[in-house]
């Protein structure tokens, strides 16, 4: 494909890329996408989705935001992908500077990223929602029934940012940085509907917008260049 040359070529010639990443490049290494058409939103529960994994619901009913959970958002054995080995690889290189991603599995660590600024924080690390303690991420995932703190006996969450809840402030200023000043930006795998998406992509100030979507996004219209494919199939060129 004529405009996967052009990617490989804007690759080989920057040493400032920073990536932006949504639910589409978790999906190929078999994570549900949250908002797709067969993803996590359309399957049947007492409540949506979107309900359950809110501030409110998460403090009212834990047991049942637990259910869900565990049900749901653990995949287990799930490895990093292509586009994941290649954008560590990128890093490695010190040709890319940040992946930033509204993932919550950890797979771009697991791939070898350093510098991730996760958006919706990570399911693989947990803390006490009334001490603030660092709690045991074995037990909030894998274990039975609520999982408490072993020092106070409060209630153990997950380190994601839920429906209802600010983005870590320190992240986002970290995320508009990089955007800031990178020469190339590659947002791949997200549909840009998603706060704080769309909003982080304003800043970018180059010519060289790359977006990378199985499907059309609002945003098409700003790229300079859109490849409409997957993004593992992509990455898997450069
Ligand atoms: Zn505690």
């Amino acid at each position: 494909m004529e405009n996967i040359e052009i990617l490989k070529k804007w690759v080989d010639e920057c040493n400032n890329i920073v990536f932006f990443g949504g639910a589409g490049v978790s999906t190929e290494s078999g994570i549900p996408d949250f908002r797709s058409v067969d993803g996590l939103y359309n399957q049947q529960w007492s409540y949506p989705p979107e309900t359950i994994l809110s501030h409110t619901f998460f403090t009212e009913n834990p047991e049942e935001y637990y259910r869900f959970q565990r049900a749901k958002l653990v995949i287990k054995d799930v490895k990093p992908n292509t586009a994941h080995l290649k954008l560590a690889e990128l890093e490695q290189k010190g040709k890319l500077k940040a992946v930033i991603t509204q993932n919550i599995d950890g797979l771009h660590q697991m791939a070898g990223s350093k510098e991730v600024l996760e958006l919706h924080g990570s399911m693989l690390r947990a803390y006490c929602s009334k001490c603030g303690k660092t709690a045991s991420v074995e037990k909030m995932n894998y274990g039975q029934g609520l999982p408490l703190c072993e020092y106070c006996g409060g209630i153990i969450r997950p380190d994601i940012v839920l429906y209802e809840e600010a983005l870590d402030d320190n992240i986002v200023q970290k995320s508009i940085s990089y955007i800031r000043k990178c020469e190339m930006l590659i947002i791949g795998g997200t549909s840009l509907n998603v706060y704080p998406a769309a909003g982080l992509i304003n800043y970018y100030r180059g010519n060289k917008l790359v977006l990378i979507n199985r499907s059309e996004t609002p945003y098409d219209r700003y790229a300079d260049l859109i490849i409409h494919a997957n993004i593992g199939e992509v990455f898997s060129n450069l």
